[in-house]
């Protein structure tokens, strides 16, 4: 049993509410330690060591800021395998996917140190008589990050990476499920070079989250979970006079052409579908074959597949993927393909009887993959996170088009097709942030931006790449006329370059 408390002006304290949440080992269904859940007080504390620290490191120079992460990112590769296993434990993904959770985080790390580049400002000689006019990317104060349960490693990264190296002080609240990554992240950057108070985890629940997105000393805030809370959490920052960026749920749908390469389209389905047991917000996790004779064929191919899907606890090295997160997220996912065998979709393959020999009270469900989903069921409508596939058969191009564009989410989407003309026309219509050709989890590396449509995200600027850089910086543009260049006498009318 371990007790995890908050991280706070460069160091390890305890906190202050006397609540604490479970946190377990989804393996096992065993309480492994505990995490303090913050107060007011604390959240405040955090702010006044951010407050203290962030004038000076906004006034170093970018450089050196840039250095601090050139030393985090060697720092995490010599950490690589201890941080890996701490995510896997609290998580129950596998140790591979938990170092590719870290090393997006990572690349998102080694994009920043690009910081004297992209932090640059935009210059105008000559704007006017004698006048020159420029605009600078400022910092915008403090800023907060709160986060998912689903990445612990990449997602805390994504926020307080960009945020920091812009010169901001930086808040993070993550999941309470999985706490301990974030936490050795934010004592790896004290290693790294970075003043204390720049980067403060702050652990807790609903009462952490509002006591950020209430104090008037944070100017920004990201978020990433699930849509219902981003959509709080967008509206409360807003009318708290925040900048917000929110990013929520997803449903991603593949498409299928009768043209497509089967083999490969299997084998991305089954990795996007059950990788992480279905917990990414750009999993697949409805399949859209055209034609029957594609779904026939795609059906035949996928049932062995998700057959014999090796599943297992973190600690086995040959698993294919691990149980889910918690026991309510089991319920909730077995709950859900209940209502799909109600409303009439076929199971043809039923993992809900799955049983681990030494762990049968861990978070465990084999792959499901159900056939014949319409778009009135359920299961089609919210996003399950879990391992269950949903083939929906269209009958031809449109009509498959047709089906991520009426969804509610529009997070990411793929489509399989060696026709050029199909995917381009794909592409250009599709009312979805991230797409894939021939690529099932198109997530956009960390010099590119990422970020769904409509239920998905609320906001306009997305996750890493420049947008991530306009977000935790403010422009102020300055417009200079030195004294030869001034004429005498008062002038009343608005001054225009006619
Ligand atoms: P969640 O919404 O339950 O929790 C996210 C964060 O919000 C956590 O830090 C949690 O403590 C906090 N929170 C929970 N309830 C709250 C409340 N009532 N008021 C204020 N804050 C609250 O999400 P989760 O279960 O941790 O993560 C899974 C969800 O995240 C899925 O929906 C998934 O699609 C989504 N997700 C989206 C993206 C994306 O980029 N769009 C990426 C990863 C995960």
């Amino acid at each position: 049993m371990y007790e995890l408390g908050h991280f706070i002006d460069g160091k390890r304290v305890a906190g202050t509410s006397g609540r604490v949440s479970n946190i377990f080992n989804p393996a096992t269904g065993e309480v492994q330690g505990t995490v303090a859940l913050a107060s007011d007080a604390d959240l405040a504390a955090a702010v006044e060591s951010a407050k203290a620290a962030q004038p000076k490191w906004a006034a170093t120079n970018p450089q050196r800021r840039a250095r601090v992460f050139m030393k985090f990112v060697q720092l995490l590769n010599d950490n690589m395998n201890e941080l890996a296993e701490m995510l896997s434990r609290e998580h129950g993904k596998t140790i591979d996917d938990a170092k590719g959770d870290i090393v997006r985080g990572l690349e998102v790390c080694e994009f920043v140190i690009g910081i004297p580049h992209l932090q640059k400002s935009e210059f105008t000689e000559g704007a006017g008589p004698g006048i020159d006019m420029y605009s600078i990317r400022q910092p915008v104060g403090i800023g907060a990050g709160i986060t998912p349960f689903n990445f612990p490693g990449m997602i805390p990264m994504w926020m307080f990476a960009p945020a920091i190296a812009c010169g901001n002080a930086f808040i993070l609240k993550p999941s309470e499920r999985d706490p301990s990554v974030p936490i050795r992240l934010a004592e790896l950057m004290i290693e790294a070079g970075l003043p204390a108070g720049i980067l403060n985890v702050v652990n807790g629940d609903k009462g952490a989250v509002d006591a950020i997105l209430t104090h008037p000393d944070i100017a920004a805030v990201s978020f990433v979970g699930s849509t219902p809370i981003a959509r709080y959490v967008y509206g409360t920052a807003a009318m708290n006079g925040k900048r917000a960026q929110c990013f929520g749920g997803a449903k991603n749908h593949m498409i299928i052409m009768p043209d497509a390469d089967l083999d490969q389209a299997a084998n991305a389905l089954i990795g996007a579908g059950y990788g992480s047991a279905g917990e990414r917000c750009m999993a697949i996790s409805v399949a859209v074959p055209v034609g029957e004779e594609t779904a026939n064929r795609l059906i035949d191919k996928l049932v062995p597949m998700v057959e014999s899907l090796r599943i297992g606890p973190y600690t086995d090295e040959k698993a294919d993927m691990g149980p889910v997160v918690t026991k309510e997220a089991e319920q909730r996912i077995r709950s859900l393909i209940d209502s799909g065998i109600e409303q009439g979709a076929k199971l043809v393959v039923d993992g809900r009887d799955f049983k681990l020999q030494g762990y049968e009270n861990g978070h465990f469900i084999g792959g499901c993959l159900f056939d014949d989903v319409t778009p009135d069921m359920d299961i089609y409508k919210t996003e399950i996170f879990g391992p269950v596939l949903s083939v929906v058969r269209a009958r031809n191009y449109e009509e498959a088009l047709s089906l991520p564009m009426k969804h509610e989410y529009g997070n990411g989407v793929a489509i399989y097709t060696r026709d050029g003309d199909a995917a381009r026309d794909f592409a250009s219509r599709i009312n979805i942030g991230m797409v894939g050709v021939n690529v099932p989890i198109p997530v956009p590396l960390a010099y590119h931006s990422f970020g769904g449509w409509k239920s998905s995200s609320f906001g306009d600027l997305n996750q890493h790449g420049t947008d991530s850089i306009k977000f935790w910086t403010r422009t102020k543009t300055i417009t200079s006329r030195w004294p030869s260049g001034i004429k005498d006498g008062a002038e009343f009318s608005i001054p225009t370059m006619r």
